[in-house]
């Protein structure tokens, strides 16, 4: 049986792990978080039918139904508005993904930290906290061993780079796969969903997800995530984007206080509720995210090493796709590594068939992100022109709306062959 380490407890490090559990393959997390409740996810995720596709090919049925049971409402559309508050478009959840009469095959919004507890269920015993990776070496049969910086190792036949933007494996593994600065940095808020807000907040900006074209080199993106179930902790997640040139260097180390005056000297002359609606969020709910993006990497060839999700394809958030390219190559990884177990096909080729699909999506995604935030950072003023007239356009012609909006969501969350088969 393969025994398969994985470094780093994220979204698509933990997807994996349970992926391979189902697949009564061996598998051990190494996460350098000291235990599990050190890291607070505060805000959430917009899980795509690929990503969903993804869970329900990981999960346990009894995790699935977790996931689904405490996921947000859904719908709401997706708003474009102006920030006089005037929308230019609502594309509506039909032209984004079409419906599905099948659960594995929708969008939902998840808590980050709800999906985290949903992902970590069971895995106690696979889960080792307090286990900084810091390099590997290779046997003379190509066998790795991890080692951590408290002087531990662990070995095993696979090791997977699961360990984030800042990998520590891929640095190893492929030196020439470099990320650079995406140019932007995002400042995340959080407002409480609750009778007060709901009171002076306006009926859009409670409703799906919107985005506030500026005309400005930046943007707010807002999603709201309600409960199935009334818990008094709903909220209204947004996302304020700025060139890195409008903000200080270093904005990640700004308190949520300094960073939401940074944001209100830009949006004085928008609508007076996006101004209340930043100035409401408790500052603890407010923290900053210099964007990446990972640069592609020449082919390489396959060995018992490999990565995952953002350590390879790490991308800015615009467009929403990294979590979902995680869970992606969570579940395309299980079933190559499940092939191999099983005898079906060399380790090797399982791994070089899996990096060779992982490469082509991966990195589509990466440059869809960083057009999706070039093109919101834009303030050429022909573009900014051009495209409120033709969001205006598709805001009052459905067919314009399908073509315009409708294939690129679709096309980022289709199935892939394998998908399809499985
Ligand atoms: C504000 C924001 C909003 C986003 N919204 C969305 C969205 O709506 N949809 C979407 O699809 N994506 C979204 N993303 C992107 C998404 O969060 C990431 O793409 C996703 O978390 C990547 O998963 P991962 O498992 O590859 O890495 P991570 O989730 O970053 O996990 C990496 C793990 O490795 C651990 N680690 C790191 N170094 C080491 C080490 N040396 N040793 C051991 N462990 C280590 C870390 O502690 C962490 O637990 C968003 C990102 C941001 C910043």
């Amino acid at each position: 049986m393969i025994d398969v380490l994985i470094i780093g407890g994220g979204i698509g490090g933990l997807a994996l792990a349970q992926g391979l559990r189902r697949h009564g393959i061996a598998v051990t997390v190494y996460e350098r978080d000291r235990h599990r409740d050190e890291r607070v996810d505060r805000y959430r995720l917009a899980i795509n039918p690929a990503g969903s596709r993804s869970l329900r090919a990981c999960l346990p049925d009894r995790h699935w139904q977790a996931f689904t049971d405490t996921a947000g409402r859904p719908g709401g559309g997706f708003g474009f508005l102006g920030t006089d508050l005037r929308t230019l478009v609502l594309v509506e959840d039909a032209v984004m993904y079409p419906a599905d009469p099948d659960p594995a095959g929708r969008a939902y919004p998840v808590d980050r930290q709800t999906l985290r507890g949903v992902l970590l269920d069971g895995l106690d015993d696979a889960v080792h906290y307090d286990k900084a990776f810091e390099r590997y070496e290779l046997t003379a049969d190509g066998r790795p061993t991890a080692h951590f910086t408290d002087g531990t190792s662990a070995s095993g036949d696979v090791l997977v780079g699961a360990d984030g933007i800042n990998s520590r494996v891929r640095a190893q593994y492929l030196p020439a796969a470099t990320q650079r600065d995406a140019g932007a940095v995002g400042v995340g808020l959080k407002l409480p969903l609750n009778d007060d807000t709901r009171a002076w907040l306006p009926a859009r900006l409670a409703e799906g997800m919107n985005l506030v074209l500026t005309g400005a080199p930046h943007f707010l993106f807002t999603s709201v995530f309600e409960r199935q179930e009334p818990t008094g902790d709903d909220y209204l997640l947004c996302a304020f984007v700025a060139r890195n040139d409008l903000f200080a260097s270093r904005p990640e180390r700004l308190d949520g206080q300094r960073l939401k005056a940074y944001v209100a000297e830009l949006i004085t002359d928008w609508h007076p509720a996006l101004r209340q609606m930043v100035d409401e969020c408790p500052p603890h709910e407010v923290s900053a995210f210099p964007f990446q993006a990972s640069d592609r990497p020449a082919p390489w060839a396959p060995s018992r090493v490999t990565v995952l999700g953002d350590a390879v394809h790490g991308m800015p958030p615009a467009g929403g796709n990294g979590a979902n390219t995680a869970l992606r190559d969570a579940a395309l990884l299980t079933r190559q590594l499940s092939l191999a177990d099983g005898g079906h096909l060399p380790l090797l080729d399982a791994i070089g068939d899996y990096e060779t699909e992982m490469r082509e999506y991966g990195f589509h995604a990466v440059e869809l992100a960083m057009r999706t935030l070039r093109q919101g950072l834009t303030s050429n003023p022909v573009t900014v022109g051009l495209t409120r007239g033709w969001f205006s356009l598709c805001g009052i012609a459905a067919p314009l709306r399908r073509m315009t909006f409708g294939a690129s969501w679709a096309e980022i969350s289709a199935p892939r062959r394998w998908e399809r088969s499985a």
